[in-house]
Protein backbone atom coordinates (compact mmCIF):
# COMPACT_ATOMS: atom_id res chain seq x y z
CA UNK A 1 0.00 0.00 0.00
CA UNK A 2 1.47 3.36 -1.31
CA UNK A 3 0.29 6.79 -0.30
CA UNK A 4 1.23 8.88 -3.42
CA UNK A 5 0.88 12.21 -5.43
CA UNK A 6 2.03 11.58 -8.60
CA UNK A 7 1.70 15.19 -9.68
CA UNK A 8 3.95 17.98 -8.52
CA UNK A 9 5.17 21.52 -10.11
CA UNK A 10 8.52 23.04 -8.71
CA UNK A 11 9.65 26.13 -9.55
CA UNK A 12 10.49 25.19 -12.69
CA UNK A 13 6.56 25.25 -14.04
CA UNK A 14 6.17 28.95 -14.30
CA UNK A 15 2.73 28.69 -12.71
CA UNK A 16 4.55 27.31 -9.76
CA UNK A 17 4.86 29.15 -6.32
CA UNK A 18 8.07 30.18 -5.46
CA UNK A 19 8.16 27.96 -2.73
CA UNK A 20 8.17 24.54 -4.78
CA UNK A 21 11.49 23.77 -4.13
CA UNK A 22 12.91 20.43 -4.43
CA UNK A 23 13.57 20.78 -0.26
CA UNK A 24 10.17 21.98 0.11
CA UNK A 25 8.19 19.75 -1.39
CA UNK A 26 9.67 16.07 -0.57
CA UNK A 27 9.92 17.59 3.10
CA UNK A 28 5.94 18.55 2.88
CA UNK A 29 5.38 15.06 1.25
CA UNK A 30 7.14 13.38 4.17
CA UNK A 31 5.34 15.43 6.81
CA UNK A 32 2.14 14.31 5.49
CA UNK A 33 3.00 10.44 5.46
CA UNK A 34 3.45 10.25 2.02
CA UNK A 35 5.70 7.17 0.22
CA UNK A 36 5.93 8.10 -3.28
CA UNK A 37 5.59 11.32 -5.27
CA UNK A 38 6.02 12.35 -8.87
CA UNK A 39 7.73 15.41 -9.89
CA UNK A 40 5.90 16.51 -12.69
CA UNK A 41 7.17 19.65 -14.67
CA UNK A 42 5.45 21.18 -17.71
CA UNK A 43 7.36 19.58 -21.08
CA UNK A 44 10.28 19.29 -18.53
CA UNK A 45 12.71 16.90 -16.03
CA UNK A 46 15.03 20.01 -15.07
CA UNK A 47 14.23 19.56 -11.35
CA UNK A 48 13.99 15.56 -10.87
CA UNK A 49 17.14 14.68 -10.32
CA UNK A 50 17.76 17.08 -7.26
CA UNK A 51 14.27 16.37 -5.79
CA UNK A 52 15.05 12.60 -5.86
CA UNK A 53 18.39 13.23 -3.92
CA UNK A 54 16.63 14.79 -1.90
CA UNK A 55 14.01 11.90 -1.54
CA UNK A 56 16.81 9.07 -1.35
CA UNK A 57 17.44 11.16 1.96
CA UNK A 58 14.37 11.33 3.59
CA UNK A 59 12.85 7.84 2.64
CA UNK A 60 10.73 9.13 -0.29
CA UNK A 61 10.46 7.20 -3.61
CA UNK A 62 10.48 10.56 -5.97
CA UNK A 63 9.27 9.10 -9.76
CA UNK A 64 10.63 10.78 -12.56
CA UNK A 65 7.74 12.54 -14.73
CA UNK A 66 6.55 15.02 -16.88
CA UNK A 67 3.59 16.54 -17.56
CA UNK A 68 3.61 16.76 -21.75
CA UNK A 69 1.38 19.11 -23.62
CA UNK A 70 0.17 17.44 -26.93
CA UNK A 71 -0.17 19.10 -30.67
CA UNK A 72 -4.03 19.00 -29.46
CA UNK A 73 -3.03 20.81 -26.01
CA UNK A 74 -4.31 17.86 -23.91
CA UNK A 75 -2.25 17.52 -20.74
CA UNK A 76 -0.99 14.01 -20.71
CA UNK A 77 1.09 12.88 -16.56
CA UNK A 78 3.91 10.66 -17.85
CA UNK A 79 5.92 8.88 -15.41
CA UNK A 80 9.07 7.03 -16.06
CA UNK A 81 11.50 3.80 -14.31
CA UNK A 82 14.33 5.80 -14.17
CA UNK A 83 15.73 9.36 -14.79
CA UNK A 84 17.67 7.81 -18.38
CA UNK A 85 14.26 6.90 -19.76
CA UNK A 86 12.41 10.08 -18.67
CA UNK A 87 15.64 12.09 -20.39
CA UNK A 88 15.19 9.73 -23.41
CA UNK A 89 11.55 11.44 -23.38
CA UNK A 90 12.34 14.76 -22.65
CA UNK A 91 14.93 15.52 -25.12
CA UNK A 92 12.20 15.03 -27.79
CA UNK A 93 9.76 16.88 -26.26
CA UNK A 94 12.41 20.32 -25.75
CA UNK A 95 13.64 19.88 -29.67
CA UNK A 96 9.11 19.79 -30.06
CA UNK A 97 8.37 22.78 -27.73
CA UNK A 98 8.34 25.56 -30.07
CA UNK A 99 10.73 28.35 -29.43
CA UNK A 100 9.11 30.69 -27.36
CA UNK A 101 11.16 33.26 -25.21
CA UNK A 102 10.02 32.99 -21.29
CA UNK A 103 9.57 36.30 -20.22
CA UNK A 104 9.29 35.94 -16.49
CA UNK A 105 6.62 39.14 -15.80
CA UNK A 106 4.22 37.50 -17.53
CA UNK A 107 4.62 34.09 -17.40
CA UNK A 108 6.84 33.69 -14.11
CA UNK A 109 10.52 32.22 -13.94
CA UNK A 110 11.55 28.78 -14.73
CA UNK A 111 14.22 27.86 -12.08
CA UNK A 112 16.23 25.39 -11.86
CA UNK A 113 17.88 24.10 -8.43
CA UNK A 114 20.26 21.43 -6.82
CA UNK A 115 19.52 18.83 -4.13
CA UNK A 116 20.05 22.23 -1.82
CA UNK A 117 17.38 24.22 -3.43
CA UNK A 118 20.27 26.66 -5.06
CA UNK A 119 19.48 28.22 -8.28
CA UNK A 120 21.85 26.66 -10.79
CA UNK A 121 20.24 28.06 -13.94
CA UNK A 122 17.02 29.43 -15.68
CA UNK A 123 15.39 27.68 -18.01
CA UNK A 124 14.40 30.64 -21.54
CA UNK A 125 12.34 28.58 -23.43
CA UNK A 126 8.53 28.74 -22.74
CA UNK A 127 7.75 25.49 -21.16
CA UNK A 128 4.01 25.85 -21.12
CA UNK A 129 3.32 25.79 -24.44
CA UNK A 130 1.68 22.63 -26.50
CA UNK A 131 4.42 20.43 -28.32
CA UNK A 132 4.31 19.45 -31.79
CA UNK A 133 3.80 16.33 -30.79
CA UNK A 134 0.53 14.40 -31.52
CA UNK A 135 -1.31 12.44 -28.61
CA UNK A 136 -1.15 9.01 -30.27
CA UNK A 137 2.43 9.24 -30.86
CA UNK A 138 3.25 10.60 -27.49
CA UNK A 139 1.52 7.45 -25.93
CA UNK A 140 3.58 5.29 -27.91
CA UNK A 141 6.84 6.85 -27.35
CA UNK A 142 6.52 6.52 -23.65
CA UNK A 143 5.29 3.35 -23.64
CA UNK A 144 8.88 2.64 -25.58
CA UNK A 145 10.65 3.25 -22.97
CA UNK A 146 8.54 1.45 -20.25
CA UNK A 147 6.84 4.72 -19.17
CA UNK A 148 3.12 5.12 -18.53
CA UNK A 149 1.33 7.72 -19.89
CA UNK A 150 -2.35 9.13 -18.73
CA UNK A 151 -4.39 11.55 -19.92
CA UNK A 152 -4.50 14.16 -16.87
CA UNK A 153 -7.59 16.13 -14.77
CA UNK A 154 -9.74 14.47 -17.00
CA UNK A 155 -12.65 15.84 -14.82
CA UNK A 156 -11.31 19.35 -15.83
CA UNK A 157 -12.51 21.83 -18.71
CA UNK A 158 -9.10 22.85 -19.36
CA UNK A 159 -6.56 21.10 -21.00
CA UNK A 160 -8.37 17.59 -20.80
CA UNK A 161 -8.63 15.23 -23.13
CA UNK A 162 -12.19 15.16 -22.67
CA UNK A 163 -12.81 18.71 -22.78
CA UNK A 164 -10.59 18.70 -26.54
CA UNK A 165 -11.57 15.51 -27.72
CA UNK A 166 -14.66 14.46 -26.12
CA UNK A 167 -13.38 10.64 -25.66
CA UNK A 168 -10.39 8.63 -25.07
CA UNK A 169 -9.21 7.06 -28.40
CA UNK A 170 -8.92 3.44 -28.19
CA UNK A 171 -5.87 3.94 -30.33
CA UNK A 172 -4.48 5.04 -26.95
CA UNK A 173 -4.67 2.02 -25.28
CA UNK A 174 -4.64 4.03 -22.10
CA UNK A 175 -4.94 2.27 -18.59
CA UNK A 176 -4.76 4.64 -16.86
CA UNK A 177 -6.51 8.29 -15.81
CA UNK A 178 -5.80 10.91 -13.73
CA UNK A 179 -8.57 12.73 -12.01
CA UNK A 180 -7.68 16.06 -9.63
CA UNK A 181 -8.45 16.53 -6.20
CA UNK A 182 -11.48 18.29 -6.83
CA UNK A 183 -13.82 14.77 -7.46
CA UNK A 184 -15.07 13.77 -4.35
CA UNK A 185 -15.65 10.14 -5.12
CA UNK A 186 -14.40 8.94 -8.69
CA UNK A 187 -17.07 6.15 -8.39
CA UNK A 188 -19.50 8.43 -8.52
CA UNK A 189 -18.05 10.39 -10.95
CA UNK A 190 -17.82 7.26 -13.17
CA UNK A 191 -21.42 6.61 -12.62
CA UNK A 192 -22.16 9.48 -15.34
CA UNK A 193 -19.28 8.47 -17.56
CA UNK A 194 -19.46 4.70 -17.92
CA UNK A 195 -16.86 4.85 -20.82
CA UNK A 196 -14.23 5.55 -18.67
CA UNK A 197 -15.38 2.86 -16.01
CA UNK A 198 -12.77 0.57 -17.68
CA UNK A 199 -9.52 2.72 -16.94
CA UNK A 200 -7.95 2.53 -13.75
CA UNK A 201 -8.10 5.83 -11.74
CA UNK A 202 -4.85 8.09 -10.02
CA UNK A 203 -5.96 11.14 -7.87
CA UNK A 204 -3.59 13.83 -7.79
CA UNK A 205 -3.08 17.04 -5.96
CA UNK A 206 -1.58 18.87 -9.41
CA UNK A 207 -0.07 21.55 -6.50
CA UNK A 208 1.21 24.43 -7.66
CA UNK A 209 1.87 25.33 -4.34
CA UNK A 210 2.92 23.72 -0.85
CA UNK A 211 -0.36 23.67 1.03
CA UNK A 212 -1.58 21.96 -1.83
CA UNK A 213 0.61 19.01 -1.45
CA UNK A 214 -1.13 15.46 -0.91
CA UNK A 215 -4.45 17.70 -0.10
CA UNK A 216 -6.21 14.54 -0.12
CA UNK A 217 -5.47 10.94 0.94
CA UNK A 218 -4.34 8.75 -2.18
CA UNK A 219 -3.52 5.19 -1.77
CA UNK A 220 -2.81 2.61 -4.28
CA UNK A 221 -3.18 -0.63 -3.31
CA UNK A 222 -0.97 -2.25 -5.35
CA UNK A 223 3.02 -2.18 -5.99
CA UNK A 224 5.21 0.50 -7.38
CA UNK A 225 6.13 -2.06 -9.91
CA UNK A 226 2.74 -2.79 -11.23
CA UNK A 227 1.93 0.78 -12.26
CA UNK A 228 4.38 0.51 -14.81
CA UNK A 229 3.07 -2.33 -16.13
CA UNK A 230 0.69 -2.44 -19.15
ZN1 LIG B 1 -2.38 20.23 -16.44
ZN1 LIG C 1 -0.07 20.06 -13.63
Amino acid sequence: MIKYDFHLHTVLSPCADEEMTPNNIVNMAHIAGVNAIAITDHNTIGNVRSAQIVGERLGVTVIPGMEIETAEEVHVLTLYRDIESAREIADIVYKNLPMIKNNPRIFGSQILMDENDNIIGEEEKLLISPTTIPIEKLFKMVKSVGGIAMPAHVDRHSYSILTNLGFIPEELNAKWIEMSYLVDDTSEYILNRTDLAKYKILQNSDAHYLKNIASRENILECELEELFRW
